[in-house]
């Protein structure tokens, strides 16, 4: 397969998983259930992942996730193992949007 199908198929899985957030039937446990970090996140780096080469970073930085990342923290005491939609938490559903529309559009350019 090429690496351009393959990523396209990693991106279509972690818009899955985004999607079933925002259905309320899904989690993000952060790298342990997302498909482009088991292909490509290794020992801190992201090399190959095709977020890391639209944003030039590691880490999803630079992208609508820390956003997301840091409200789970903040607001829902989030361990960074079971974030998801809390208690119908608007701020929860806006920034999971985010992530969900910006692996969508990366999907698109791929
Ligand atoms: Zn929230």
């Amino acid at each position: 397969m090429k690496k351009k199908d393959k990523d396209r198929l990693l991106l279509a899985e972690g818009m899955g998983k985004f999607a079933r957030i925002r259905e309320g039937s899904g989690n993000d446990e952060g790298p342990d259930n997302c498909a482009l970090c088991e292909e490509y996140f290794d020992d801190g780096k992201c090399n190959g992942c095709p977020i890391m080469d639209k944003t030039g970073l590691v880490r999803c930085l630079d992208t609508p996730y820390p956003a997301w990342e840091e409200h789970q923290s903040i607001e829902h005491d989030s361990d960074f193992k079971d974030m998801r939609i809390y208690d119908d938490c608007p701020q929860c559903k806006a920034l999971s949007m985010k992530e969900f529309n910006f692996l969508a559009a990366l999907f698109s350019e791929l």
